[in-house]
């Protein structure tokens, strides 16, 4: 393939020339892929669900654990000097 600049004779994959450096694939022949916007809506979509059933499915087992760890006060033995209620904001 030669190019079509200076004529130095490329191999036939090359995408630049080796000679020159300039583009031997022309950029409106080269093949650009445009998500059109069923692309974006299917794949929003599964984003989504993916989220909203990742979500309900963490809060479920979250739910199964074991006292305390399914509850979500302080427990009362919580030592006092970890408790806010002791160390109130300014
Ligand atoms: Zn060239």
């Amino acid at each position: 393939m030669k190019c079509q600049k200076c004529g130095h004779d490329n191999r036939q994959s090359s995408k630049n020339c080796k000679k020159c450096g300039a583009d031997m694939v022309p950029a409106s022949s080269a093949p650009v892929w445009f998500p059109d916007w069923r692309w974006h809506l299917k794949t929003l979509s599964v984003i989504y669900l993916l989220l909203i059933v990742g979500f309900f499915t963490a809060k479920h087992f979250l739910g199964r654990l074991q006292p305390p760890y399914n509850i979500r006060q302080l427990p009362s033995e919580m030592p006092p000097w970890l408790n806010p209620k002791n160390y109130p904001a300014p």
